[in-house]
């Protein structure tokens, strides 16, 4: 967004302060002291900087730490064939789930399980030798962790010159892979409502109303979508059933809204 517009800067520096006495002009700090002087600030600084803790005056957000995500990426050439295949393959298990796809020569790896059953041996208790992942279980393979957000939005977007994009405004667990796609929306909305007014306060609050209400529906169900995944028992074996019998079309029908481009930012 910053590329696209020549009166967007980036301001690259350490922001300490945000200073915006009510009536008056809007100001940062940076680390160094200096003071930058604004006429709108766009901050799209993650779940725990200073303009989400602005704007929100500090308010709690996303939890982190319930679950966590192991990552790993392995050369393709190490496993069997049909792990090349050029599509995004979810495997539903008991209380975990793995996502898998190529990247380049490599397989990109994420398992999501609940922090409890992260032991030492996770891997071959979530895919023993009786899983057809079995092979993803080897010890060898290297894994890093990654806590999870849980679902949140923020409970107001803007405050004066101020407002949120990216994680900043909204944080969801990635069981939709949607969460830099929806800074992307974030970006693409503010540009469009830039570009429709001179005055940076209204533009602000035109994007923040039109992003709240789409973006939440889409952070919803991603939270949605993580407690199905990570089903276990009676209520797992109704799910598989359901998705056996619905096979692509319920897919494709819970996935078509967050799929749906939105005409306006296209
Ligand atoms: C396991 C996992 C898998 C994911 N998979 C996907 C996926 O497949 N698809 C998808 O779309 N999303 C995915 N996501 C989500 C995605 O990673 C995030 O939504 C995205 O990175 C958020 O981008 P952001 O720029 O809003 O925030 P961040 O990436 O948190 O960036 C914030 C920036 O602000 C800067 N900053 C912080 N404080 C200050 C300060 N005081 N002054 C100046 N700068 C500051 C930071 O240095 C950082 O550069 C996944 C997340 C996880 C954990």
């Amino acid at each position: 967004a910053v590329g696209a517009r020549a009166n967007l800067t980036r301001v690259p520096c350490n922001l300490t302060n945000i200073d915006q006495p009510p009536g008056g002009s809007l100001s940062v700090i940076d680390e160094t002291g200096t003071r930058h002087h604004l006429d709108g600030l766009i901050a799209a600084d993650g779940g725990d900087g200073p303009g989400k803790q602005h704007v929100t005056s500090g308010q709690r957000g996303a939890d982190m730490g319930a679950k966590l995500a192991m990552r790993a990426q392995i050369p393709l050439h190490s496993l069997p064939a049909h792990f090349a295949l050029p599509a995004s393959q979810l495997w539903l298990g008991r209380g975990v789930h793995v996502v898998h796809y190529p990247i380049g020569d490599d397989l990109n790896l994420v398992a999501t399980l609940p922090a409890s059953r992260a032991r030492a041996d996770w891997q071959q208790t979530v895919m023993p030798a009786t899983s057809p992942l079995a092979v993803l279980g080897d010890p060898a393979i290297n894994w890093a962790r990654t806590s999870i957000s849980s679902a949140f939005t923020a409970p107001c977007w803007r405050r004066g010159s101020v407002v949120l994009a990216g994680d900043a405004a909204h944080s969801m667990p990635p069981h939709l892979a949607q969460g830099a796609g929806q800074g992307l929306q974030d970006a693409a909305s503010l540009l469009a409502w830039l570009d429709g007014t001179d005055n940076i306060d209204t533009a602000f609050a035109g994007y923040a109303r039109e992003r709240a209400t789409d973006v939440s529906r889409i952070v919803q169900k991603a939270d949605i979508s993580g407690r199905i995944m990570a089903m276990s028992g009676p209520a797992a074996r109704l799910r598989d059933l359901a998705l056996n019998l619905g096979g692509p079309r319920l897919m494709q029908s819970w996935l078509a809204e967050v799929w749906a481009a939105d005409p306006r930012l296209v």
